[in-house]
């Protein structure tokens, strides 16, 4: 190749859509992974490389996340309105989570695929924790220990502990004490934006990774794989559209709120958040449709929306039940009730973590994995079936930020109905 022609294909790589390189990655790997065979064997490291920048990244990202997701909530206003919002994103997002394992159940994405030979399984004790054991073990002993061992849930309690202690010190009279509140809310900001600037050169490698772990499955696996993929959108979006009319739908209807119009009024934010895949991007339609159309008051969403585009993502928690159980299915361990009720647990904290950015969701899920003994470790089979899913996590996280937008409203306008601070003549 001249210079030439390696300075273009540098240039396409780099300045071409992210996305449809992934996309292109996914597509050349399983091609190529059919037609040459084993023969295609010797890519692995390089999917084993991105495997460990993945997982380089996962519990800095958990700790500088959440600690600033739960600084952010301002103790003045964790008053009623505080609590009250709080409680029905965090019973949303659970029942969101166990209609993700219900459809994974009934869809069963991945069964049969057999990506662990039996020997592989044989050889492999999965970890299954007895539920009381993993509740008491949410409170780490040591939290620096269980942040370098990579246990999720302990450092996930203690990283929300700390943010909330920032928060009360952020609105402490004592201007010393006000002062060190900021500066570490800063760092941990600061580390957080970081760890989203790493995350966003990992994926720049993301295609080549997702072309070798495809590649390799597609080798020893053939075509049969594709369906398992189908399975796992179709299993995903009746969830989400499950959600979106039964549990919202419900909800309003309970509150003699029109379905109709809500849906009217709230299309905007919902289109905008399918396309840019980004609840945070979407923040300024939703605060101006809510207002304009729906008629919440300002002192309602200017606190509620914020805070749902950073800690309510029902639409992850959907996506993470389903995807958690295809990785069961996938390696031929589907998952027992213990570990469902764990991923209950985990996908619910794991979608408060989750920045409201393109593709979050999917770096959560690895912590959603680990916590129910499925890490993700280069050579895996577990390896193998999150890079088919890293593979059309585009189109999956289209459909779960919408929902997660569209959560954020209907909390948002029941909160501010139970205050009267609802123009009900929007609503007639
Ligand atoms: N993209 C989603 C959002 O912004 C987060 C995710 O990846 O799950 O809401």
């Amino acid at each position: 190749m001249s210079a030439d022609g390696k300075k273009g294909l540098f240039d396409w790589y780099f300045k071409s859509n992210l996305l449809i390189r992934i996309l292109i990655g996914l597509v050349l790997g399983a091609v190529v992974g059919i037609f040459a065979g084993e023969s295609i064997l010797w890519v692995n490291p390089l999917g084993s490389l991105f495997v460990n920048l993945l997982k380089m990244i996962v519990m800095p990202v958990i700790l500088a996340s959440l600690v600033v997701g739960a600084a952010s909530i301002d103790p003045a206003k964790l008053g009623k309105v505080g609590v009250k919002i709080i409680l029905f994103y965090l019973i949303s997002s659970a029942f969101a989570v166990g209609l993700g394992l219900l459809m994974g159940n009934i869809f069963k994405p991945g069964a049969g695929l057999a990506l662990a030979t039996g020997a592989d399984a044989a050889g492999r004790v999965l970890n299954q924790p007895k539920f009381i054991d993993t509740l008491i073990a949410i409170v780490p002993k040591n939290p620096f220990g269980a942040l370098a061992s990579g246990a999720v849930l302990p450092t996930i309690f203690f990283a929300i502990l700390f943010g909330i202690g920032i928060s009360y010190l952020r609105a402490n009279s004592e201007e010393r004490i006000k002062k060190a509140g900021d500066t570490l809310f800063m760092v941990f900001d600061g580390s957080a934006e970081v760890m989203y600037m790493i995350v966003r050169w990992v994926l720049q490698f993301a295609p080549i990774g997702v072309f070798a772990l495809i590649a390799v499955v597609f080798a020893k696996q053939g075509a049969k794989v594709v369906g398992a993929l189908g399975m796992v959108t179709v299993a995903a979006f009746i969830g989400y559209i499950l959600h979106v009319v039964v549990i919202y739908g419900g909800m309003l209807l309970i509150n003699r709120l029109s379905v109709t119009k809500f849906f009217k009024g709230a299309k905007g934010p919902m289109i905008t958040a399918f396309v840019t895949r980004s609840s945070s991007g979407t923040l300024p339609v939703t605060m101006t449709d809510i207002d304009k159309n729906l008629g919440v008051s300002k002192k309602i969403y200017s606190f509620t929306l914020p805070l749902g585009a950073t800690i309510n993502m029902d639409g992850t928690a959907i996506y993470q039940g389903v995807c958690a159980l295809f990785i069961g299915f996938a390696i031929g361990m589907p998952l027992s009730f213990a570990q469902q009720i764990t991923v209950i647990l985990t996908a619910v904290l794991a979608s408060i973590g989750t920045a409201g950015v393109p593709g979050a969701g999917a770096i959560m899920l690895l912590m959603v994995l680990n916590s129910v003994g499925l890490p993700v470790e280069a050579g895996t089979p577990v390896a193998a079936a999150y890079a088919m899913i890293l593979g059309i996590d585009a189109i999956l996280d289209m459909g779960r930020t919408s929902v997660n937008v569209t959560g954020d409203m209907v909390g948002s306008i029941l909160v501010a109905k139970s205050e009267k601070e609802l123009d009900m003549a929007k609503w007639e």
